[in-house]
């Protein structure tokens, strides 16, 4: 833990860390060292892990790299991070995160972005992806020998990719939501992320289970992820859906999916090409859905019972200068999209179809997964990219999600591995598509590929 907290300051360029609380830290080393001197160790005792800054922490700053949420001190802790206390895990403090996890490249924070530990071969800072993308820096860069995300749309996978680590968004209700700050609450699902495969089973065997606090948490035993992970593929189907080589792919990206493919079939996999047919309007459809509830989870933030109050003449005032303020550019834009979708007039022509939109993509899904165990797709359509680079263009910046989105609306777990390296000498990763509560094959799949 010392050494860790060592490596955290000294990595502070990188602006990973929205809070640090070292006391907390040590004071948690000192518990677990006890525990282990009686013989009592948990799964992760004394492993110093980070925490972005979306999980409400008892008595610690948690801000969703909002401004909107200064100085609010939850009075009670997240069931993920509970868990995680649960089994001996050390806190070393707050990641940063695109703000209200919005965003592809961490750069919408409040707090400033996020600097990639990798860099461009002339030196260049890149961002590190997002939303947690200060979860990917601090397991990257080695101070956090693990860290929580949330993945909305991708928001665990995609900065996975771009740091070069592995990270997993379980099956929708697997890990309990509650005590997560909400951006859009049918597809936020919290995960691990960390250096190598199996690190993410034991703190996903940490973090999983049933929450009677999330109505939306499952009921289902959580299996042994860690005593599962070395069966290798041999017999298993992979799938490569036809849809997911898009026009004006990178050639790189390419090479890469060839190589996942050849490495799975030569651990006796056996490649299938399968079809999910409405591919093409997953990510159209997740910038109506996740807005739409980003939205109606925001409306909460007014001034009265959170963090930042901007005074008015009167209450009306008040809540238009705290919202004006206290939101960013991104996060406005997606409270206008949300709203608008959800207005009288427009519901059915965006919101329900988007909703039947998003059954269609699931029963693509549901049909593909009667012929294939698992399903091999890139990550990312690119490497890390200069920080600056897209913030100009939402919808270039929204394009990121294109391969990660598809997963959220239909629930499934998904999981990206490191995979090789670009020309640039950036990390590339591929993703990992199961079936549902399937994360053990996943896992087990994804070591053949690390
Ligand atoms: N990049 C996507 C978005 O901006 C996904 C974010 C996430 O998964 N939290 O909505």
């Amino acid at each position: 833990t010392q050494g860790s907290i060592k490596a955290m300051q000294a990595a502070k360029p990188l602006n990973a860390m929205i809070t640090e609380t070292p006391e907390k830290a040590l004071e948690m080393a000192r518990a677990a060292d006890a525990r282990r001197a009686k013989g009592e160790a948990g799964l992760l005792e004394g492993i110093p892990l980070a925490i972005k800054d979306l999980f409400a922490t008892q008595g610690v700053l948690t801000t969703a790299a909002s401004h909107i949420l200064d100085g609010f001190h939850p009075e009670y802790e997240s069931t993920a991070t509970a868990n995680l206390w649960k089994q001996g895990a050390v806190m070393l403090g707050k990641l940063n995160l695109d703000e209200f996890a919005m965003g592809s490249s961490n750069e919408t924070s409040y707090y400033g972005p996020v600097v990639n530990p990798w860099r461009a071969k002339d030196g260049t800072r890149l961002v590190p992806g997002g939303s947690s993308g200060g979860s990917a820096a601090a397991v990257s860069a080695g101070f956090a020998l693990g860290a929580t995300g949330t993945d909305t749309g991708g928001s665990i996978r995609q900065p996975a990719s771009l740091c070069g680590i592995t990270g997993i968004k379980p099956t929708y209700g697997r890990v309990s939501r509650w005590g997560i700050v909400a951006f859009a609450s049918s597809l936020d699902q919290a995960g691990p992320m960390a250096r190598t495969v199996r690190d993410c089973a034991l703190m996903l065997q940490a973090m999983a289970g049933f929450d009677p606090k999330d109505s939306t948490s499952v009921d289902r035993p959580v299996p042994d992820y860690v005593a599962n992970l070395d069966g290798g593929v041999k017999g298993m189907r992979i799938g490569i859906p036809r849809e997911y080589r898009m026009d004006g792919m990178d050639p790189e990206i390419v090479a890469l999916w060839e190589q996942g493919k050849q490495w799975l079939k030569e651990a006796g996999a056996e490649i299938v090409d399968i079809n999910l047919p409405h591919t093409h309007y997953a990510l159209a459809t997740y910038y109506i859905v996740a807005p739409a509830e980003a939205s109606s989870n925001l409306a909460r933030y007014d001034g009265v019972r959170y963090g930042l109050r901007v005074p008015g003449k009167d209450l009306t005032e008040m809540y238009e200068n705290t919202r004006g303020e206290g939101f960013g550019r991104e996060v406005q834009r997606r409270i206008m999209i949300g709203t608008y979708v959800l207005s009288a007039g427009y519901y059915d022509a965006y919101y329900t179809k988007a909703q039947k939109v998003r059954t269609l993509i699931k029963k693509d899904f549901e049909q593909a997964f009667q012929r294939v165990d698992a399903i091999l797709t890139p990550t990312a359509p690119n490497a890390a990219f200069p920080i600056g680079m897209k913030n100009d263009d939402p919808v270039t910046m929204y394009l990121n999600d294109v391969f990660t989105v598809p997963t959220s609306l239909a629930g499934l777990p998904g999981m990206s591995v490191p995979a090789g390296l670009s020309s640039g000498g950036l990390p590339l990763g591929l993703q990992l598509i199961g079936k549902p509560f399937e994360e053990s094959q996943l896992l087990r799949v994804g070591r053949t590929l690390e």
